[in-house]
């Protein structure tokens, strides 16, 4: 067993694949054969990813706050602390804070053989995204 406390540094969410101001903490990469892949995810209100799909899917566990989870065909759904949200394998959604309130959550995946863990798609159009 190991015990970590050092951390990578905090980094920005890529404008390129997210919108508003979110921060991502890596808490979990293991090494092979593990292809596990843990950060935690904190998004200022009105912040959110892009549209994208995970290829072996993602669990999202809400640590704080309110936020929104949609699936494509779906209606844009309320998450909050406590909730745990499974993504499907290859599920076109996006998640993100809400508008006007903070939230944080554990997202986890296992990477693709190649080490894939996001395709990523276009950003959210404000039509989606609720004011
Ligand atoms: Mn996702």
């Amino acid at each position: 067993m190991h015990i970590r406390r050092k951390r990578p540094d905090t980094v920005r969410g890529p404008a390129e694949h997210f919108t508003g101001t979110v921060w991502l903490d890596e808490v979990a990469t293991p090494a092979a054969p593990s292809r596990l892949r843990m950060f935690s995810v904190h998004f200022a209100p009105d912040a959110h990813t892009s549209w994208h799909r995970h290829p072996h899917g993602q669990v999202l566990h809400v640590l704080e706050g309110e936020g929104l989870v949609q699936r494509e065909g779906g209606e844009v759904e309320a998450i909050r602390a406590g909730d745990t949200v499974w993504i499907e394998p290859g599920e076109r959604h996006w998640h993100g804070a809400g508008p006007r309130t903070f939230m944080t959550h554990l997202a986890v995946v296992e990477a693709a053989a190649d080490g894939t863990t996001t395709e990523w798609d276009a950003h959210v159009s404000a039509d989606v995204y609720p004011a």
